[in-house]
């Protein structure tokens, strides 16, 4: 199975994973890395704890099982940092960037104009159109904004939680937005994350990534955002079909913010 890049433990506030029990998972699924990206998200609160965490005691624990696991799986020590286009933001991510030489950095939009969608209010008065212009408004606004990040989280995060009936974010209904975002990420070299904890919930449209393939497109990571163990890996051979419909060969892990290309087969 493709490595998964994108998991959450203990060290989220909204997740009770032990990350041994991530690695377990990832190495029953055959995966040769696992990234553990737990959020930091300047400002936002999961009930009355911080996104963030103590990177000490974290990094003691990962080296802990980095020994455990030696030959078994590749432990990537990665971080989902949450994107908005503001300075303070921007400099308090920056901040934590230096606590340590992250292996792999996520850079995801979790809340538009101050609100995370996640909360139904997010929606109201808009329709669909509106609500989606506003998201692809928002990715480009951080694609120009943000550097040091490796792959963009989740682009269509909104979509999981909207509450249209066919609420899928379709090319053919916003293709200058849509083109804009993937042309600023694909000249940062910033790869795109398929997230199948989205993709279960909202079907992807192809079109939008054969279109990112198009224009240049490469750089693809794949990515459960499992904050339970059992969802390690979730869908991932359905996905990598999906990839491989859309012209891709490769999905890509990072190790030291390097790219590695593993097969989709
Ligand atoms: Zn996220
Ligand atoms: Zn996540």
């Amino acid at each position: 199975m493709l490595s998964d890049t994108h998991t959450h433990t203990y060290y989220s506030p909204d997740s009770k994973s032990d990350p041994e029990d991530n690695i377990k998972k990832a190495i029953e699924n055959g995966q040769k890395y696992i990234a553990i990206t737990d959020h930091f998200d300047h400002g936002m609160k999961c009930g009355k704890s911080d996104y963030n965490f103590d990177t000490k005691k974290r990094n003691a624990e990962f080296d802990r099982l980095k020994d455990r696991y030696e030959g078994k799986i590749t432990i990537i020590t990665g971080i989902e940092t949450g994107q908005q286009p503001l300075r303070d933001v921007k400099l308090s991510n920056a901040g934590k960037l230096t606590e340590y030489d992250f292996d792999y950095v996520i850079g995801s939009t979790h809340v538009i104009d101050g609100l995370d969608p996640y909360e139904k209010v997010w929606f109201e008065g808009k329709d669909m159109n509106a609500a989606y212009k506003r998201l692809l408004e928002t990715l480009i606004a951080n694609a120009l904004f943000w550097d040091n990040y490796d792959t963009v989280g989740h682009f269509d995060y909104t979509t999981r939680y909207a509450p249209y009936e066919n609420r899928i974010l379709r090319f053919k209904d916003f293709p200058e937005l849509i083109d804009e975002f993937l042309k600023i990420i694909i000249s940062k070299d910033i790869a795109l994350e398929l997230n199948t904890k989205t993709a279960t919930r909202v079907e992807p449209d192809a079109d939008i990534w054969k279109r990112y393939k198009k224009l240049g497109g490469e750089l693809v990571t794949i990515g459960s955002d499992a904050h339970k163990p059992e969802f390690v890996g979730l869908e991932f051979e359905k996905y990598a079909e999906f990839l491989k419909s859309c012209g891709f060969k490769y999905t890509f892990v990072y190790v030291n913010r390097k790219p590695v290309a593993e097969s989709i087969g």
